[in-house]
């Protein structure tokens, strides 16, 4: 029997991954599923972004790169932080990968030391506590109520830090609830951090570009520039620019930190795909117009989909600010009968009887570490947004 290291105990598989895959080996059954849990915009890559990887697959651009990224890449890189973020960086502050999870995976892996503490503001992208405890390290939680707009409050970011705080890890947008940060907001977080400088910063701006209600995007780095020397700004063209199977992230922060992922990068992937370099130099140089579009239709669901939760019995949605998901309690359905005679002791058991019952596939709030709470993607069509939304009315509607 193969021997597993047991370092793989201390971690489980990507929720959202799994109940993708789920999803699809019940289609594969037959079975008729509505999936709402993609992290992914249901749009096109824009076809300049297209059309740029077929010419640099024509003019033999399939060869190992840089590890980090070409100096096209990198000088592309550049210019968007300039752009949107008013940060400027060199090329050897900068690193590309084969996605943002893997920036965040390396800039861990090569930081975190064993006991070391990362804390990890509730709720949270699912990567963020198995990356630190694959690191040998340790997610310290600090819950973000729906009362603070799901945000984490000075106060509360004070009281977690301990000599052993390696990382604050930020993510505005906020996968799963939205919530945002503004300038004024994040100068307030930085002041706590400017008292304890042994605390590095990983911000996750993956989704910068999907904001909505006209709010403008701030970046920590930005926000406090003296904390630029210790914070890792993590971006990629995957949802802003429907790029998720291409798989490009960067990161940009202190020279020291870039060279030690490039170093663990050139020990495991390499560079990112060749090709995929290409196609991101022309999504982030090419017209940036497309993006209004998307988002006015990503805001348009949005409002439907919170008006029309708010109607069902037992269910309680919040607007999010940014992001593509929608992240309502079910506290009033749990205790509940289904008709079946199960009781639902947990937003789990709610999500599974709703993929059991009703073919409907969303992802328990336990994942994203809050409970009971469930994530629904409004990255979708309106007409399955309107089949998922009836299905969902049956399930809450049939509960005794
Ligand atoms: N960060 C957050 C907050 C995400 O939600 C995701 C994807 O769902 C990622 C990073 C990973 O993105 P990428 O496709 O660039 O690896």
């Amino acid at each position: 029997m193969t021997r597993i290291a047991a370092r793989l105990n201390r971690i489980k598989p990507s929720p959202s991954s799994m109940a993708g895959q789920r999803a699809r080996e019940l289609r594969a059954q037959g079975r008729d599923i509505v999936g709402l849990t993609a992290g992914e915009p249901d749009f096109d890559t824009p076809p300049n972004v297209c059309e740029a990887a077929a010419r640099a697959m024509a003019s033999s651009r399939t060869k190992y790169t840089d590890v980090g990224g070409t100096p096209e890449l990198k000088e592309a890189i550049a210019g968007k932080f300039r752009r949107d973020n008013g940060l400027a960086y060199r090329p050897q502050e900068i690193v590309a990968g084969t996605g943002g999870k893997q920036i965040v995976f390396n800039a861990l892996m090569c930081t975190v030391e064993a006991g070391d503490e990362v804390i990890v503001p509730t709720p949270y992208w699912v990567s963020y506590p198995d990356i630190v405890l694959l690191a040998d390290g340790k997610p310290v939680f600090v819950d973000c109520p729906p009362g603070n707009g799901f945000k984490l409050r000075p106060e509360d970011l004070e009281a977690a830090i301990t000599p052993r705080t390696k990382w604050l890890v930020l993510n505005a947008p906020n996968n799963p609830s939205g919530a945002t940060y503004t300038l004024e907001e994040l100068q307030g977080l930085a002041k706590v951090l400017l008292r304890h400088p042994h605390v590095w910063v990983l911000t996750d701006d993956i989704y910068e570009h999907v904001l909505y209600d006209g709010r403008r995007f701030a970046t920590i780095a930005q926000a406090e520039p003296a904390l630029k020397e210790r914070t890792l700004t993590v971006n990629g063209v995957s949802k802003s620019y429907a790029m998720t199977g291409w798989r490009l992230g960067y990161g940009a922060g202190p020279a020291e930190l870039i060279k030690a992922m490039v170093k663990l990068q050139s020990q495991s992937t390499s560079n990112p795909s060749s090709i995929t370099q290409a196609a991101t130099v022309e999504a982030l140089t090419g017209p940036q117009g497309f993006m209004e579009e998307r988002k006015r239709i990503f805001q348009q669901r949005r409002d439907f989909m919170v008006e029309a939760l708010n109607r069902l019995p037992g269910i309680e949605c919040h607007a999010p600010e940014g992001a593509f998901y929608l992240f309502p309690s079910c506290r009033q359905l749990i205790g509940r009968r289904t008709p079946a005679g199960q009781a639902l002791r947990s937003d789990e058991d709610f999500v599974l009887h709703l993929l059991d019952a009703h073919n409907l596939a969303v992802l328990q709030g336990g994942a994203y570490g809050v409970s009971p709470f469930f994530r629904i993607s409004f990255a979708a069509s309106q007409a399955k947004l309107e089949e998922g939304l009836a299905r969902l009315r049956s399930a809450c509607l049939a509960l005794a």
